[in-house]
């Protein structure tokens, strides 16, 4: 008997993880069709995949960008043009969507995630920021909805298949002691505090392992990724942040592992190619093509492992202060990371300077208890007016130097 093919919609489909979520749906025409697709602004991009896929929905956040796309889409596209928030929330909660992969960038992803969690939906989770900030908020609707959590990030994904998993796809710490999160270091592993001082946004985007937007090379590179994908590994797993350790792994095969009581360590290994995790989320239960080259251990030849250095680092022990603070404080340490990754990339402020930025809001702003997404929604707004604060005070200092 001919199996219905599952409905996906893709946020964030013209950036990197959505690109790669295509190329695996475009392996499997008889598993996969494309209900929704969602992005920011990209016209000619999302014209061109709505050509290819002849999805129900194309959405656009920008208004300009919708009128755009809607002059623009060819008769012999199916596709209607919605725009905004609201209409998002609305397609991702459409009875005919089975899945949805959450790969839009940052805090704004957030409202479209947990629309999809509320909804029951099976949720394939890039968008780790929506999970710092409203971790407690998303947690409960994917228990409350009987959503299926299927974490895409590389490292959760990896946890994910080395963990104890029941039929419904809910993790389970049995016999677990630890979780360990391999990172790769970023481009600026080895390079001294002076030297990261003077980097340029293009050298902090040249990730020595992986091709990404550029927000999370960003992360990358300041090691508030890992800072990001500790938080998304308690909230996920339900662990203790003590029962989480970080290890430096250069050359990000290993993608993470658990430890078990008995002295067992499982990991999951691959080439850095996020259509192995996306692929893995896509076909749950099942294993199908991602189009990765199989992996050469003899090329490989070796696994490297390091402690993290949170001196040279200081965003990874701003995480944690986060977390250990608890409430709204991860809401607050994201939305300024966001805002100083951004002044970064716009050269308004120092590499070195993004962990300054979250320190400053994270001690200005009171973390209060995540009740409800308006009171997280408030707390990123406050750190992000705290963190703009802070950028304009830099740039301020900057300017006078230079105007000296
Ligand atoms: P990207 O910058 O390449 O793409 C972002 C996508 O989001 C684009 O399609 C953009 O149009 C869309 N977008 C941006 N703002 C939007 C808005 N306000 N409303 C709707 N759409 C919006 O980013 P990426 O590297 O693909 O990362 C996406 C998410 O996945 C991030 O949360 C990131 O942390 C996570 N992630 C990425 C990777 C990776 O390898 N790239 C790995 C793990 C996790
Ligand atoms: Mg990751």
């Amino acid at each position: 008997m001919a199996v219905q093919p599952r409905s996906i919609a893709v946020l964030g489909s013209t950036g990197s993880i959505g690109v790669n979520t295509l190329d695996v749906i475009a392996r499997h025409p008889d598993r996969f069709q494309v209900y929704a697709l969602a992005a920011n602004t990209s016209v000619d991009a999302m014209l061109a995949q709505c050509e290819a896929f002849q999805p129900r929905y194309a959405l656009m956040m920008d208004e300009a960008a919708a009128d755009l796309l809607r002059q623009r889409m060819p008769a012999s596209c199916p596709t209607e043009v919605l725009c905004g928030q609201q209409d998002l929330a609305r397609v991702v909660a459409a009875p005919e969507v089975d899945a949805v992969m959450a790969a839009i960038v940052g805090a704004a992803g957030l409202p479209s995630t947990l629309a999809a969690a509320h909804a029951g939906k099976t949720l394939l989770l890039a968008n780790k920021e929506s999970l710092v900030m409203g971790g407690h908020l998303l947690m409960q609707a994917v228990r409350e909805s009987g959503a299926r959590l299927l974490p895409i990030d590389s490292e959760h994904n990896a946890i994910f298949q080395c963990m104890p998993v029941a039929a419904d796809a809910t993790p389970s710490l049995r016999g677990v002691s630890k979780v360990l999160l391999t990172a790769s270091g970023g481009p600026f592993r080895d390079w001294d505090y002076e030297r990261m001082r003077e980097a340029t946004p293009d050298q902090a985007c040249a990730h020595p392992n992986w091709s990404m937007g550029r927000k999370i090379s960003v992360d990358s590179a300041s090691l508030m990724n890992k800072g990001l994908e500790f938080i998304e590994a308690c909230w996920i797993f339900d662990l203790l942040p003590e029962a989480v350790d970080v290890v430096v792994h250069p050359q990000s095969i290993i993608h993470s592992m658990v430890q078990y009581r008995d002295g067992s360590v499982l990991a999951q290994l691959g080439n850095p190619d996020m259509r192995t995790p996306i692929a893995y989320g896509l076909g749950w239960p099942d294993r199908i093509d991602a189009g990765v080259a199989p992996l050469d251990l003899i090329a490989t030849a070796r696994l490297d492992f390091e402690a993290p250095d949170e001196a040279r680092f200081p965003c990874l022990r701003l995480a944690r202060e986060a977390v250990a603070a608890g409430g709204t404080a991860m809401a607050i340490c994201n939305a300024a990371n966001e805002v100083a990754v951004d002044a970064f990339l716009s050269q308004e402020i120092r590499f070195t300077d993004i962990p300054r930025v979250i320190e400053h809001s994270l001690s200005m702003v009171a973390a209060v208890e995540p009740v409800s997404l308006a009171v997280v929604e408030t707390a990123d707004e406050q750190a992000r007016a705290v963190a703009q604060e802070s950028v304009a005070g830099m740039l301020a200092g900057v300017k006078s130097v230079s105007n000296a």
